[in-house]
């Protein structure tokens, strides 16, 4: 990508001016941002892959070695190698941008020898006074894992995407340098876990994030910058939390059972709601009413639903109703409303009802009866006047089956003149 904008040809230039990591920081991604081993073979030899050096070890799980006294992780194992990799980030200045330098480290450990490591500079993010960003970083390269990149390809101006946003969220380097702004606006310590270049952004273009800072509250702050529409949404709320010094136990709870009171047409500038004593119970207590309120609003749309089935049923088959043909013993009668299609379907064990056959334009359903007692349900094609199914208790045939059809049949021209009229 070429640099085109005023703010682009500047980051350029800062780019190539920036000096290479120091030892001091590679030896501390080294000690911080990797595991160390000490592997065990069954006869008790450790050897410490960090420096080579071979001793007996007694304990379960971690341990120090003795000649370079550093922390390592046991594991009884034959294995002879191992290999680590780890993002981490160096936070500077340059020409009056803020960046942030994300390198690679990769250790080799070898038994027997000193651990070897590489560092590759993968990205630099820049912002500046107001919190506008550009990346340098070398090309990705398409592959089966996504953080592979091209080493030959320079730090070069380049379009921003999640690959590079997701290894920028990794460990930070202490000893930082930031702008003056940013040491204003209140950064200090540690990031506590926060994505450093999403933090710096925030807090170079918002007040809301540097107020939230200044009090303290990096747990919160970690929240509502990986979920920016929960700042929007809760910051009135938050205001109040932050006048009463109210202490928020779990963000994520607190931001859901927020929304949850919103639901329930709670006041949300109140305290006494926003505030809660014991926030887990209260979340508990409005997801419970929030339930509640779902099931009467189902409810709700399903009896709306059925009465426009109704409507909508009247107006496909209203001309039908009454329709009623005997041959002296089987009486059979158009179902007239959405009810008695349920009737039908649930005393005869079939889905006339379920499937919603009273929608269906073109067909006709007849319930066919002895002495009102239900025998089968006919159903008629409207196009070719036959007979599409007859069926009784479970979607079996009675014996009745093919008088039924056949009295039907018979009758056909009366359907036929109710359509005409
Ligand atoms: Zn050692």
């Amino acid at each position: 990508m070429k640099a085109r904008t005023k703010f682009q040809h500047q980051v350029v230039a800062a780019n190539g001016r920036l000096l290479p990591i120091t030892e001091k920081q590679t030896e501390w991604a080294f000690r911080h941002t990797v595991k160390h081993y000490a592997f065990r073979t069954p006869s008790g030899q450790t050897t410490c892959l960090d420096c080579g050096h071979r001793w007996n070890e007694t304990k379960a799980k971690h341990c120090t070695c003795p000649n370079c006294n550093a922390k390592l992780t046991l594991k009884d194992t034959l294995c002879r190698k191992v290999d680590e990799k780890s993002y981490f980030s160096v936070i500077t200045t340059q020409d009056g941008f803020q960046v942030q330098r994300i390198f690679r480290i990769n250790v080799y450990y070898r038994k027997g020898e000193n651990a070897w490591t590489s560092v590759y500079e993968i990205a630099r993010y820049w912002l500046d006074e107001n919190g506008k960003t550009a990346l340098t970083a070398l090309q990705r390269t398409m592959g089966r894992y996504l953080d592979s990149f091209l080493y030959g390809s320079g730090l070069e101006l380049r379009n921003d995407n999640y690959v590079y946003q997701h290894i920028a969220d990794c460990y930070v380097c202490p000893n930082y340098t930031v702008l003056p702004k940013l040491r204003r606006n209140g950064l200090k310590g540690t990031f506590a876990d926060i994505a450093p270049q999403k933090l710096m952004k925030a807090l170079l273009s918002d007040s809301r994030v540097e107020t939230i800072l200044k009090n303290g509250r990096k747990q919160d702050l970690k929240h509502l910058i990986d979920n920016p529409r929960d700042l929007d949404f809760c910051w009135p709320s938050y205001k109040i939390v932050l006048r009463r010094k109210y202490r928020i136990t779990d963000m994520g709870i607190w931001v859901d059972y927020l929304r949850m009171l919103g639901r329930c047409g709670k006041d949300l500038h109140n305290a006494h709601y926003v505030c809660p004593a014991d926030l887990k119970a209260e979340h508990d207590k409005f997801q419970n009413k929030v339930r509640i309120l779902q099931e009467q609003e189902k409810r709700k749309e399903q009896m709306k639903r059925a009465r426009e089935n109704e409507v909508r049923f009247r107006e496909l088959k209203g001309k039908f109703f009454g329709l009623e043909f005997t041959d002296g013993t089987i009486v059979v009668r158009v179902l007239d409303s959405v009810e008695a299609y349920y009737n039908e379907g649930n005393a005869l064990h079939h889905c006339v009802g379920q499937c919603e056959y009273y929608l269906k334009p073109n067909t006709l359903v007849f319930s066919a009866r002895i002495e009102d007692k239900r025998v089968e349900t006919v159903e008629l094609s409207l196009e070719t006047f036959k007979v599409l199914q007859s069926r009784g208790v479970c979607n079996q045939s009675t014996e009745y089956h093919d008088r039924i059809i056949k009295l039907v049949s018979k009758n056909v021209s009366l359907i036929r003149k109710r359509m005409v009229a």
